[in-house]
Formats: C-alpha cells, sequence, structure tokens
C-alpha cells in the first residue's frame, strides 16, 4: 500500500473567531437548522460565516436527509438504494430557520435522490420558495444533483426563484469514472448547466473542481474551458481530501501558487468569479464572491 502524503502546513487550519462567527453560532441554538460547515468541521467556517467586507455571510445546509442513492469514491455520505422518504415539512421548517437565523446567502445542497421521480426537484424547488417568501432578501443558491440529465426536473430548480444554480464537475473527463458515481458523468454535468441556463438565461450557474487526484494542467485547463462553453458564469478549484481511509488518495497536495495561477486563468477565461485555492469548497463565501462580482 501506499504511504499516505503528509499535510502540508497550508492546509493546517486556525480555530474560527470573530464577533459576526460568534453571532451567528450564538443565534443558531435553538433553532433546529444542521448546518454542513459545523457537521463536516469546515475550516471556512470562521470566513464564510463572518462575511467579508459586504457582510454577506454564507452557510451551507443539506436537504432530502443524510442517505444518497449514488456511492462517489471522494465521498463520505453513506448510501443506500431506498433511502428514507422525504419530509414534507422540510420546506416549511428550513425556511422558518433560515429566516430566523440572518444570513446574506444560503447554499441549499443535497444527496441524490435516484429513488423518487423527480429526483426531489420538487422537494427542493419548494424549499427555495418558500424561503423567499419568508425573507425576500436572502439569496439563495443551489448545488443541485443532476437529476440524470432530466430536463424539466432541471426546468423545476432553474425557474424556482433561486439566485444561483450550481452543479459540480468535481474532476477532468478522463479522471471522472474513476471519481464519481458511474450514474455520474462529465458531459452530462456539461449538459445539466447548459440546460439551466437554456431554461433560465438570467441564471448565475457555477461549477467545482477538485484537484489533487492525478489530473494534468491541460486537463483542468480543458474543464474550464468545457464549462465556459456550457454557459458557466462562476467556477471553484479546491484540494481534494480523502474522508476517510476507504475513499479515494489523495494523489498530490496541489500549491497555493498554482492554485493562484487557476484563479488568473478564470479570470482571463471570463468567468464571474473564480474561486480557487486549498481549502476553497464549491460553497466557499459564496455570498461575498457573489456580492462583489456583481458590484464589479
Ligand atoms: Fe460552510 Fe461551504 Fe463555507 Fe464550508 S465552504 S463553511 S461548508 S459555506
Ligand atoms: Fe456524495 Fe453527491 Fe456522490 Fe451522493 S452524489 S455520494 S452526496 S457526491
Amino acid at each position: 500500500e501506499v504511504e499516505r502524503l503528509r499535510l502540508p502546513p497550508w492546509l493546517k487550519t486556525s480555530i474560527p473567531t470573530g464577533s459576526k462567527f460568534s453571532a451567528l453560532k450564538e443565534q443558531l441554538r435553538g433553532l433546529k437548522l444542521s448546518t454542513v460547515c459545523e457537521e463536516a468541521r469546515c475550516p471556512n467556517i470562521g470566513n464564510c460565516w463572518s462575511g467579508g467586507k459586504h457582510g454577506t455571510s454564507t452557510a451551507t445546509i443539506m436537504l432530502m436527509g443524510d442517505t444518497c442513492t449514488r456511492g462517489c469514491m471522494f465521498c463520505s455520505v453513506k448510501t443506500s438504494r431506498a433511502p428514507p422518504p422525504l419530509d414534507p415539512d422540510e420546506p416549511r421548517n428550513t425556511a422558518y430557520a433560515v429566516g430566523q437565523w440572518g444570513l446574506g446567502y444560503i447554499v441549499l445542497t443535497s444527496v441524490d435522490r435516484d429513488d423518487l421521480p423527480d429526483g426531489g426537484s420538487s422537494h427542493f424547488a419548494e424549499t427555495v420558495r418558500e424561503i423567499k417568501r419568508q425573507n425576500s432578501e436572502i439569496l439563495v443558491e443551489c448545488l443541485v444533483p443532476d437529476f440524470r440529465g432530466n430536463r424539466e426536473s432541471i426546468a423545476t430548480i432553474a425557474n424556482c426563484g433561486l439566485d444561483v444554480f450550481a452543479h459540480n464537475i468535481e474532476t477532468v473527463e478522463r479522471l471522472t469514472p474513476f471519481v464519481r458515481d458511474r450514474r455520474a458523468g462529465y458531459r452530462q454535468t456539461l449538459k445539466v448547466l447548459e440546460t439551466a441556463k437554456e431554461v433560465n438565461p438570467e441564471l448565475v450557474t457555477k461549477s467545482s473542481i477538485m484537484l489533487g487526484l492525478g489530473e494534468t494542467d491541460e486537463q483542468v485547463e480543458q474543464t474550464m474551458k468545457d464549462l465556459r462553453s456550457a454557459g458557466v458564469d462562476c467556477v471553484t478549484l479546491g484540494q481534494y481530501m480523502q474522508p476517510t481511509k476507504r475513499h479515494l488518495k489523495v494523489f498530490e497536495y496541489v500549491t497555493p501558487a498554482k492554485f493562484q495561477q487557476w484563479e488568473s486563468r478564470g479570470a482571463q477565461l471570463g468567468f464571474l468569479y473564480t474561486a480557487s485555492g486549498p481549502l476553497v469548497r464549491s460553497s466557499y463565501r459564496a455570498g461575498e464572491f457573489f456580492i462583489t462580482s456583481l458590484l464589479k
């Protein structure tokens, strides 16, 4: 067995601080809302929750349960062919808690629900409508499954009143079969992003790439270009981290300088914003970047 790579210094993080962060953490107590930020012990929580110059704090929550019908090689979410049924009260309860909380930008994501006829798209969309109904100020990003490319399900999301439509490509084309569930596909992901834009051209679309899986620079470059060709507006690039020993090994730790290069490249390719860095995740400071790019 290959020895695991040693963690480089730039991936060691400190405990978050800051008054906005503490206030949000305090407010969250008593609201029945569990965030991916806390549950995944995401190292960016201090940055995301504090919201930067414009105070647009970001948090991520997961809808439709904790059990996925797929099993990607990089992901630690548990898998089952028949996850428990959806909670019909989830849209309303989530919206209430989000509305009480005082965030600027919420990222809603979910497991894949291939067991449901519409992949859960109507449930997802209902949650967005409830959030907007209860608090029209809050910006909503949906980081959605591929719905197997089903146009109707994609349209349900694209027209639900969300601000940003995100779907992750995760890796370069060559590595896709080794990284993602076999039902996910590189071309399908591009198609999903393209369809969302077609259905609602006003939408900001977004995707995310993990680095450190053995991809070459040319392949990363090609993936960014493919995303642009699919009309994708924003891209994020971050280091892949192995969640448990049973998951894909890290092939390499990409240096901060390299991530910086991809950030510049993203700007040249015409992305509205490119967030690129070792700790960057799909939802990393999303509210802050969104507001800043609109003010440009
Ligand atoms: Fe939360 Fe995403 Fe930010 Fe992590 S990167 S703290 S999960 S919003
Ligand atoms: Fe994880 Fe998403 Fe893959 Fe499900 S589809 S295993 S939640 S990455």
